[in-house]
Protein backbone atom coordinates (compact mmCIF):
# COMPACT_ATOMS: atom_id res chain seq x y z
CA UNK A 1 0.00 0.00 0.00
CA UNK A 2 1.49 3.66 -0.40
CA UNK A 3 2.10 6.60 1.34
CA UNK A 4 -0.86 8.08 0.43
CA UNK A 5 -3.13 5.80 1.71
CA UNK A 6 -0.75 6.28 5.53
CA UNK A 7 -2.17 9.78 4.90
CA UNK A 8 -5.45 9.69 3.80
CA UNK A 9 -5.88 7.37 7.30
CA UNK A 10 -4.55 10.04 8.98
CA UNK A 11 -6.16 12.71 7.67
CA UNK A 12 -9.61 10.45 8.10
CA UNK A 13 -8.81 10.76 11.76
CA UNK A 14 -8.59 14.54 12.47
CA UNK A 15 -11.35 14.63 14.55
CA UNK A 16 -10.48 11.86 16.84
CA UNK A 17 -6.83 12.94 16.91
CA UNK A 18 -8.75 16.54 18.65
CA UNK A 19 -10.89 14.46 20.33
CA UNK A 20 -8.04 12.55 21.90
CA UNK A 21 -5.85 15.91 22.84
CA UNK A 22 -8.84 17.34 24.42
CA UNK A 23 -9.43 14.42 26.61
CA UNK A 24 -5.80 14.02 27.56
CA UNK A 25 -5.59 18.16 28.77
CA UNK A 26 -8.18 17.43 30.76
CA UNK A 27 -6.54 15.10 33.16
CA UNK A 28 -4.35 17.47 34.87
CA UNK A 29 -1.31 15.80 35.49
CA UNK A 30 0.12 18.51 37.51
CA UNK A 31 4.07 17.74 38.54
CA UNK A 32 4.36 18.74 41.27
CA UNK A 33 3.09 16.89 42.73
CA UNK A 34 2.43 14.71 40.27
CA UNK A 35 -1.30 14.56 39.93
CA UNK A 36 -3.30 11.44 38.26
CA UNK A 37 -0.67 9.59 36.55
CA UNK A 38 -2.66 6.58 37.34
CA UNK A 39 -6.21 7.49 35.52
CA UNK A 40 -4.02 9.08 32.38
CA UNK A 41 -2.47 5.79 32.17
CA UNK A 42 -5.06 3.92 32.61
CA UNK A 43 -7.43 6.25 29.88
CA UNK A 44 -4.25 5.30 27.02
CA UNK A 45 -4.49 1.89 28.35
CA UNK A 46 -8.26 1.36 27.30
CA UNK A 47 -7.59 3.06 23.85
CA UNK A 48 -4.59 0.72 23.06
CA UNK A 49 -5.62 -2.17 24.43
CA UNK A 50 -8.63 -1.91 22.16
CA UNK A 51 -6.45 -1.24 19.25
CA UNK A 52 -4.66 -4.27 20.24
CA UNK A 53 -1.48 -2.97 21.72
CA UNK A 54 0.01 -5.66 25.25
CA UNK A 55 0.11 -2.80 27.92
CA UNK A 56 1.98 -2.80 30.97
CA UNK A 57 1.45 0.00 33.59
CA UNK A 58 4.27 0.53 36.30
CA UNK A 59 4.56 2.48 39.06
CA UNK A 60 8.18 3.65 39.89
CA UNK A 61 8.32 2.39 43.40
CA UNK A 62 10.67 4.89 45.80
CA UNK A 63 11.45 7.27 43.24
CA UNK A 64 11.62 11.14 43.85
CA UNK A 65 8.23 11.94 44.49
CA UNK A 66 6.54 8.64 44.79
CA UNK A 67 3.98 8.13 47.53
CA UNK A 68 0.63 6.40 48.00
CA UNK A 69 -1.13 9.85 47.43
CA UNK A 70 1.55 10.38 44.38
CA UNK A 71 2.31 7.36 42.40
CA UNK A 72 4.32 7.50 40.02
CA UNK A 73 2.32 5.66 37.40
CA UNK A 74 4.04 4.87 33.16
CA UNK A 75 2.99 2.92 30.46
CA UNK A 76 3.86 1.11 27.90
CA UNK A 77 2.23 -0.16 25.00
CA UNK A 78 3.52 -2.54 22.57
CA UNK A 79 1.93 -3.54 19.20
CA UNK A 80 4.65 -6.90 17.72
CA UNK A 81 3.74 -8.92 14.49
CA UNK A 82 7.06 -10.91 14.55
CA UNK A 83 10.60 -10.33 14.20
CA UNK A 84 11.97 -6.94 12.83
CA UNK A 85 12.84 -3.55 14.39
CA UNK A 86 10.93 -1.54 17.10
CA UNK A 87 10.06 1.87 17.00
CA UNK A 88 9.21 3.76 19.81
CA UNK A 89 7.01 6.84 20.64
CA UNK A 90 8.03 8.23 24.24
CA UNK A 91 6.17 11.16 25.73
CA UNK A 92 6.12 12.13 29.08
CA UNK A 93 2.46 12.84 30.27
CA UNK A 94 3.37 15.28 33.18
CA UNK A 95 2.64 18.81 32.99
CA UNK A 96 4.11 21.67 34.97
CA UNK A 97 1.95 24.22 37.35
CA UNK A 98 -0.78 26.60 35.86
CA UNK A 99 0.77 30.20 36.77
CA UNK A 100 -1.00 33.41 36.30
CA UNK A 101 -1.89 35.03 33.57
CA UNK A 102 -4.55 32.64 31.80
CA UNK A 103 -7.03 33.84 30.29
CA UNK A 104 -9.14 30.36 29.16
CA UNK A 105 -9.31 27.31 31.59
CA UNK A 106 -6.13 25.54 31.71
CA UNK A 107 -7.98 22.24 31.89
CA UNK A 108 -10.71 22.98 29.60
CA UNK A 109 -9.16 22.01 26.05
CA UNK A 110 -11.00 24.70 24.43
CA UNK A 111 -10.78 24.61 20.42
CA UNK A 112 -11.01 27.79 18.72
CA UNK A 113 -9.78 28.11 15.03
CA UNK A 114 -6.78 25.60 14.83
CA UNK A 115 -5.88 25.91 18.04
CA UNK A 116 -6.52 23.83 21.17
CA UNK A 117 -5.71 25.40 24.73
CA UNK A 118 -4.44 24.12 28.11
CA UNK A 119 -1.87 23.58 30.12
CA UNK A 120 0.21 20.56 28.37
CA UNK A 121 -1.24 21.47 25.20
CA UNK A 122 2.18 21.65 23.25
CA UNK A 123 4.28 19.93 26.02
CA UNK A 124 2.90 17.70 25.40
CA UNK A 125 -0.28 15.95 25.37
CA UNK A 126 -0.56 17.28 20.98
CA UNK A 127 2.23 15.17 20.33
CA UNK A 128 1.29 12.23 22.54
CA UNK A 129 -1.85 12.84 20.87
CA UNK A 130 -0.38 12.54 17.06
CA UNK A 131 1.79 9.63 18.18
CA UNK A 132 -1.21 7.75 19.06
CA UNK A 133 -3.07 8.39 15.82
CA UNK A 134 0.07 8.10 14.04
CA UNK A 135 0.52 4.25 15.16
CA UNK A 136 -3.64 3.60 14.69
CA UNK A 137 -3.66 5.19 11.28
CA UNK A 138 -0.21 3.18 10.05
CA UNK A 139 -1.84 -0.11 11.92
CA UNK A 140 -5.50 0.43 9.83
CA UNK A 141 -3.50 0.77 6.48
CA UNK A 142 -0.49 -1.79 6.90
CA UNK A 143 -1.61 -4.35 9.35
CA UNK A 144 1.09 -6.80 7.68
CA UNK A 145 3.52 -4.57 8.66
CA UNK A 146 6.99 -6.45 10.55
CA UNK A 147 8.40 -5.25 13.48
CA UNK A 148 6.63 -3.93 16.51
CA UNK A 149 5.25 -0.16 17.73
CA UNK A 150 5.75 0.78 21.01
CA UNK A 151 4.25 3.84 22.59
CA UNK A 152 5.23 4.75 26.03
CA UNK A 153 3.76 7.68 28.64
CA UNK A 154 5.68 8.66 31.23
CA UNK A 155 6.36 10.01 34.53
CA UNK A 156 8.04 12.98 36.04
CA UNK A 157 9.75 14.65 32.28
CA UNK A 158 9.75 17.90 33.91
CA UNK A 159 11.50 17.19 36.72
CA UNK A 160 14.40 15.65 35.78
CA UNK A 161 12.31 11.92 34.40
CA UNK A 162 14.20 9.80 37.64
CA UNK A 163 10.31 8.08 37.67
CA UNK A 164 9.68 7.79 34.22
CA UNK A 165 12.23 6.96 31.49
CA UNK A 166 15.26 7.10 33.65
CA UNK A 167 13.72 4.54 35.57
CA UNK A 168 12.10 2.48 32.38
CA UNK A 169 15.81 2.59 31.02
CA UNK A 170 17.51 1.02 34.01
CA UNK A 171 14.72 -1.73 33.88
CA UNK A 172 15.99 -2.58 30.05
CA UNK A 173 13.13 -0.84 28.52
CA UNK A 174 15.45 1.12 26.15
CA UNK A 175 18.09 -1.46 25.75
CA UNK A 176 18.88 -1.96 22.13
CA UNK A 177 17.71 -5.44 22.25
CA UNK A 178 14.07 -4.38 22.71
CA UNK A 179 14.07 -0.85 20.87
CA UNK A 180 15.75 0.36 17.93
CA UNK A 181 14.44 3.48 17.13
CA UNK A 182 12.72 6.53 19.68
CA UNK A 183 10.92 9.44 18.53
CA UNK A 184 10.06 11.67 21.57
CA UNK A 185 7.34 14.07 19.80
CA UNK A 186 8.39 17.15 22.33
CA UNK A 187 7.45 20.42 20.77
CA UNK A 188 10.30 21.43 18.25
CA UNK A 189 8.06 22.49 15.58
CA UNK A 190 7.09 19.67 12.63
CA UNK A 191 9.73 20.66 10.13
CA UNK A 192 12.46 20.32 13.12
CA UNK A 193 14.11 17.73 14.19
CA UNK A 194 15.74 17.68 17.41
CA UNK A 195 19.26 15.71 17.51
CA UNK A 196 19.64 16.05 21.72
CA UNK A 197 21.07 18.62 23.85
CA UNK A 198 23.51 20.15 25.69
CA UNK A 199 25.14 19.03 29.16
CA UNK A 200 24.12 20.13 32.27
CA UNK A 201 25.98 21.16 35.49
CA UNK A 202 24.29 22.70 38.34
CA UNK A 203 26.32 23.74 41.00
CA UNK A 204 25.86 25.66 44.80
CA UNK A 205 28.81 27.58 45.68
CA UNK A 206 28.98 28.52 49.69
CA UNK A 207 31.44 31.64 51.16
CA UNK A 208 31.79 31.36 54.75
CA UNK A 209 32.39 34.53 56.98
CA UNK A 210 32.09 35.61 60.57
CA UNK A 211 29.24 36.95 62.30
CA UNK A 212 29.81 40.45 63.90
CA UNK A 213 28.20 43.88 64.67
CA UNK A 214 26.95 45.31 61.92
CA UNK A 215 28.12 48.69 63.12
CA UNK A 216 31.89 47.16 63.83
CA UNK A 217 32.28 44.72 60.98
CA UNK A 218 35.97 44.90 60.82
CA UNK A 219 35.36 42.30 63.97
CA UNK A 220 33.95 40.08 61.17
CA UNK A 221 34.73 39.07 57.61
CA UNK A 222 31.66 39.23 55.36
CA UNK A 223 31.18 36.62 53.18
CA UNK A 224 28.85 38.60 50.94
CA UNK A 225 31.92 41.05 50.14
CA UNK A 226 33.65 37.60 49.36
CA UNK A 227 31.38 36.03 47.47
CA UNK A 228 31.35 39.66 45.52
CA UNK A 229 34.99 38.38 44.81
CA UNK A 230 34.30 35.66 43.08
CA UNK A 231 31.51 36.96 41.47
CA UNK A 232 33.71 39.67 39.50
CA UNK A 233 36.68 36.73 38.95
CA UNK A 234 33.25 35.13 36.72
CA UNK A 235 32.40 38.51 35.41
CA UNK A 236 36.08 39.43 34.49
CA UNK A 237 37.43 36.20 33.54
CA UNK A 238 34.67 33.23 33.21
CA UNK A 239 31.75 34.68 30.87
CA UNK A 240 35.15 36.31 28.67
CA UNK A 241 36.14 32.49 28.21
CA UNK A 242 32.66 30.81 28.01
CA UNK A 243 32.22 33.38 25.02
CA UNK A 244 35.17 31.37 23.08
CA UNK A 245 33.54 28.12 23.23
CA UNK A 246 31.69 27.86 20.31
CA UNK A 247 29.78 24.23 19.13
CA UNK A 248 29.58 22.31 16.02
CA UNK A 249 26.13 21.22 17.88
CA UNK A 250 23.03 23.12 15.44
CA UNK A 251 21.72 24.12 18.54
CA UNK A 252 18.67 26.93 18.88
CA UNK A 253 18.37 29.59 19.40
CA UNK A 254 22.07 30.89 18.30
CA UNK A 255 22.61 32.19 21.65
CA UNK A 256 22.98 28.93 23.27
CA UNK A 257 25.57 27.82 20.08
CA UNK A 258 28.37 28.75 23.47
CA UNK A 259 29.04 27.56 27.07
CA UNK A 260 26.53 29.57 29.08
CA UNK A 261 26.11 29.98 33.12
CA UNK A 262 23.10 31.48 34.54
CA UNK A 263 23.67 32.50 38.43
CA UNK A 264 19.94 31.00 39.40
CA UNK A 265 19.82 32.92 42.88
CA UNK A 266 21.80 34.13 45.52
CA UNK A 267 21.10 34.44 49.24
CA UNK A 268 23.75 35.79 52.07
CA UNK A 269 23.43 37.19 55.42
CA UNK A 270 19.99 37.33 57.17
CA UNK A 271 16.74 35.77 55.76
CA UNK A 272 14.18 38.22 53.43
CA UNK A 273 11.80 39.15 55.63
CA UNK A 274 8.20 37.55 55.43
CA UNK A 275 6.21 39.50 52.94
CA UNK A 276 4.54 42.25 54.94
CA UNK A 277 7.05 42.55 57.50
CA UNK A 278 7.21 46.02 59.13
CA UNK A 279 10.42 45.28 60.99
CA UNK A 280 13.56 46.57 60.47
CA UNK A 281 16.88 44.22 59.65
CA UNK A 282 19.43 43.57 62.36
CA UNK A 283 23.23 44.41 62.15
CA UNK A 284 25.03 41.79 61.38
CA UNK A 285 28.15 40.53 59.39
CA UNK A 286 27.12 37.96 56.76
CA UNK A 287 28.53 34.94 57.93
CA UNK A 288 27.52 32.91 54.79
CA UNK A 289 26.68 33.46 51.08
CA UNK A 290 25.79 31.00 48.59
CA UNK A 291 25.03 30.82 44.97
CA UNK A 292 23.52 28.64 42.48
CA UNK A 293 24.83 28.24 39.23
CA UNK A 294 23.57 26.48 36.14
CA UNK A 295 26.57 25.35 33.50
CA UNK A 296 24.96 24.19 29.88
CA UNK A 297 27.94 22.77 28.21
CA UNK A 298 28.55 21.53 25.00
CA UNK A 299 29.56 17.86 23.39
CA UNK A 300 32.92 19.63 22.78
CA UNK A 301 33.65 19.70 26.12
CA UNK A 302 33.49 17.40 29.25
CA UNK A 303 32.52 17.81 32.71
CA UNK A 304 35.51 17.65 34.62
CA UNK A 305 36.87 21.14 32.58
CA UNK A 306 33.55 22.63 33.37
CA UNK A 307 34.35 21.67 37.66
CA UNK A 308 38.13 22.87 36.70
CA UNK A 309 37.15 25.97 35.44
CA UNK A 310 34.65 26.81 38.50
CA UNK A 311 37.28 25.57 40.64
CA UNK A 312 40.06 27.79 38.94
CA UNK A 313 38.02 31.18 40.08
CA UNK A 314 38.06 29.90 43.08
CA UNK A 315 41.50 29.21 43.36
CA UNK A 316 42.11 32.43 42.05
CA UNK A 317 40.25 34.37 45.08
CA UNK A 318 41.16 32.69 47.59
CA UNK A 319 45.09 32.77 46.45
CA UNK A 320 44.49 36.61 46.43
CA UNK A 321 41.92 37.43 49.52
CA UNK A 322 43.42 36.30 52.96
CA UNK A 323 40.99 34.66 55.03
CA UNK A 324 38.89 33.58 51.67
CA UNK A 325 37.06 29.45 52.31
CA UNK A 326 34.54 28.14 50.07
CA UNK A 327 33.16 24.97 49.89
CA UNK A 328 31.27 23.75 46.11
CA UNK A 329 28.70 21.01 45.75
CA UNK A 330 27.09 19.47 42.59
CA UNK A 331 23.22 19.80 42.40
CA UNK A 332 22.54 17.53 39.22
CA UNK A 333 24.62 17.09 36.32
CA UNK A 334 23.49 15.59 32.54
CA UNK A 335 25.60 14.51 29.71
CA UNK A 336 24.94 16.35 26.43
CA UNK A 337 23.62 13.72 24.13
CA UNK A 338 23.81 14.06 19.88
CA UNK A 339 22.01 11.69 17.62
CA UNK A 340 24.42 11.01 14.28
CA UNK A 341 22.55 13.49 11.45
CA UNK A 342 23.07 9.64 9.15
CA UNK A 343 21.43 7.40 12.25
CA UNK A 344 18.78 5.93 10.68
CA UNK A 345 15.79 7.74 12.51
CA UNK A 346 16.99 11.05 11.62
CA UNK A 347 17.18 9.99 7.38
CA UNK A 348 13.84 8.46 7.78
CA UNK A 349 12.12 11.61 9.68
CA UNK A 350 13.50 13.96 7.36
CA UNK A 351 12.47 11.91 4.25
CA UNK A 352 8.73 12.03 5.76
CA UNK A 353 9.03 15.55 6.37
CA UNK A 354 10.32 16.29 2.46
CA UNK A 355 7.00 14.01 1.69
CA UNK A 356 4.57 15.67 3.97
CA UNK A 357 5.47 19.58 3.98
CA UNK A 358 7.68 19.55 0.76
CA UNK A 359 10.57 21.27 3.04
CA UNK A 360 13.57 20.45 4.36
CA UNK A 361 14.15 19.20 7.66
CA UNK A 362 15.69 21.55 9.98
CA UNK A 363 18.63 19.49 12.45
CA UNK A 364 18.30 21.83 15.85
CA UNK A 365 19.90 20.86 19.06
CA UNK A 366 18.14 22.07 22.50
CA UNK A 367 19.46 24.20 24.64
CA UNK A 368 18.14 22.25 27.84
CA UNK A 369 17.25 18.82 28.23
CA UNK A 370 14.85 16.35 28.16
CA UNK A 371 14.51 12.49 28.82
CA UNK A 372 16.88 11.74 25.42
CA UNK A 373 19.37 12.20 28.06
CA UNK A 374 18.17 8.52 29.84
CA UNK A 375 17.46 7.11 26.89
CA UNK A 376 21.22 7.53 25.52
CA UNK A 377 23.18 7.16 28.65
CA UNK A 378 20.90 4.88 30.47
CA UNK A 379 19.31 2.99 27.49
CA UNK A 380 22.70 2.90 25.29
CA UNK A 381 20.63 3.96 22.61
CA UNK A 382 21.58 6.69 20.55
CA UNK A 383 19.18 6.44 17.15
CA UNK A 384 16.64 9.11 19.09
CA UNK A 385 15.64 12.02 18.59
CA UNK A 386 12.28 14.94 19.48
CA UNK A 387 10.16 15.37 16.58
CA UNK A 388 6.86 16.72 16.91
CA UNK A 389 4.26 19.65 16.68
CA UNK A 390 4.20 22.94 19.19
CA UNK A 391 6.57 25.74 19.29
CA UNK A 392 8.91 25.50 21.98
CA UNK A 393 8.67 29.21 23.20
CA UNK A 394 4.56 28.23 24.51
CA UNK A 395 5.82 25.79 26.84
CA UNK A 396 5.23 26.63 30.35
CA UNK A 397 3.39 29.27 29.31
CA UNK A 398 -0.71 31.05 29.96
CA UNK A 399 -2.71 30.06 27.37
CA UNK A 400 -0.13 27.58 25.85
CA UNK A 401 -2.05 25.97 22.58
CA UNK A 402 -1.33 23.58 20.50
CA UNK A 403 -2.47 23.96 16.57
CA UNK A 404 -4.69 20.96 15.25
CA UNK A 405 -3.15 21.48 11.56
CA UNK A 406 0.03 21.43 12.85
CA UNK A 407 -0.75 18.04 15.03
CA UNK A 408 -1.93 16.66 12.01
CA UNK A 409 1.12 16.91 9.79
CA UNK A 410 2.99 15.57 12.38
CA UNK A 411 1.06 12.55 12.58
CA UNK A 412 1.78 12.07 8.97
CA UNK A 413 5.03 12.11 9.52
CA UNK A 414 5.52 9.92 12.68
CA UNK A 415 3.17 7.42 10.47
CA UNK A 416 5.61 7.38 7.19
CA UNK A 417 8.62 7.10 9.53
CA UNK A 418 6.75 3.39 10.65
CA UNK A 419 6.42 2.78 7.31
CA UNK A 420 9.95 3.60 6.04
CA UNK A 421 11.38 1.44 9.51
CA UNK A 422 8.53 -1.19 9.66
CA UNK A 423 8.58 -2.24 6.25
ZN1 LIG B 1 8.15 18.43 27.44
Amino acid sequence: MSDSAILAEVAARRQELIGLTQDLIRIPTLNPPGRNYREICDYLATRLIAQGFAVELLRAHGTPGDSDAFPRWNLVARYETGPGSCVHFNSHHDVVEVGHGWTRDPFGAAVEGDRIYGRGACDMKGGLAASVIAAEAFLAARPAFRGAIEISATADEETGGYGGVAWLAERGYFSPARVQHVLIPEPLHKDRICLGHRGVWWAEVETHGRIAHGSMPFLGDSAIRHMGAVLEEIEDRLYPLLATKRTAMPVVPEGARQSTLNINSIHGGEPEPEPGSTALPAPCVADRCRIVLDRRYLIEESLPEVKAEIAAVLERVKARRPGFSYDIRTLFEVQPTMASPEAPIVTSTAAAIEKVLHRHAEHVVSPGTYDQKHIDRIGKLSNCIAYGPGLLHLAHQPDEWIGIQDMEDSAKVMALVLADLLP
